[in-house]
């Protein structure tokens, strides 16, 4: 059998997570995918002392989902 995905699977998710991260506006509204916790750029995080108008890109790296605890990466745009 002749191997017809030349791309490895680890690649992909890179591909992807690039593609996510690129669709991140000034107020994108992301959204935990392990608790659905949804931040708000408008609003910011209480629980982190954001300020409302932070968008997700200017938060800290050391920033995590306050309800579920996972990092920045675990989030995603909030679809409609
Ligand atoms: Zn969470």
């Amino acid at each position: 059998m002749q191997n017809n995905n030349p791309i490895p699977v680890g690649r992909i998710d890179l591909l992807l997570d690039e593609l996510n991260r690129q669709r991140i506006g000034e107020d994108t509204v992301m959204q935990c995918k392990v608790c659905w916790y949804v931040y708000d750029p408008a609003a910011g995080c209480p629980e982190w002392d954001i300020p409302p108008g932070t968008p997700f890109n200017d938060l800290p790296d050391t920033f995590t989902c306050p309800d579920c605890g996972n990092d920045k990466t675990c989030f995603l745009p909030h679809q409609e």
